[in-house]
């Protein structure tokens, strides 16, 4: 089922808000595997039989300069958001709507993860759904998952969301 097909997937998010530690995460663990031959910022994760390829666009500021080649065929969109941080969720907020419009987006499910769960004052997954306004989303697969990069807390429901949202 799907065994070896491969599956695009982008990170994207603000900087800070926990892209690199979640690849990290994705990386280590006994259930995933990855190849070390691909690059620093590109990761291959194999999870229920299907293999994720993990594009991090960390310090690239993602969506400001044209990354078209790197949008093209991405399946799923992981955007990080640090919970904590109150000040920039509008900004969060321009950069989702953006990748949305992209063209070469259109066919992308976005997943949504509210990170940084382990810190006092951090926005819960609703509150964050809230400030984004995901539920007007109708043209994109989404979801949106609590997490916290720093124990993995999260991550595994966000990855069998998407193993479950294979197009
Ligand atoms: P990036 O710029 O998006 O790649 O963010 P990083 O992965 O470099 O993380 C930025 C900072 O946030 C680092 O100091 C991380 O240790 C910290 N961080 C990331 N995830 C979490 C989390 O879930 N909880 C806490 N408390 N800190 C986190």
């Amino acid at each position: 089922l799907f065994g070896d097909e491969e599956h695009k997937v982008l990170i994207l998010g603000l900087d800070n808000a926990g892209k690199t530690t979640i690849l990290y995460q994705f990386t280590m663990k006994e259930v995933v595997h990855t190849s070390p031959t691909i690059g620093s910022n590109v990761e291959e994760i194999r999870w229920n039989r299907i293999r994720f390829v993990m594009w991090d666009l960390a310090g690239q500021e993602s969506l400001r300069i044209s990354w078209t080649s790197y949008y093209s065929s991405a399946e799923f969109l992981i955007l990080v958001v640090d919970s904590m941080d109150r000040e920039r969720v509008g900004l969060v907020k321009e950069e989702l709507y953006r990748m949305l419009a992209h063209e070469d987006l259109r066919k992308a499910s976005v997943l949504v993860l509210a990170n940084k769960q382990d810190l006092k004052g951090a926005m819960s997954a609703a509150e964050l759904s809230g400030l984004l306004n995901l539920t007007s989303i109708k043209s994109h697969r989404w979801q949106i998952q609590a997490c916290c990069a720093l124990t993995g807390d999260g991550l595994y429901q966000g990855l069998e969301w998407m193993s479950n949202h294979i197009q």
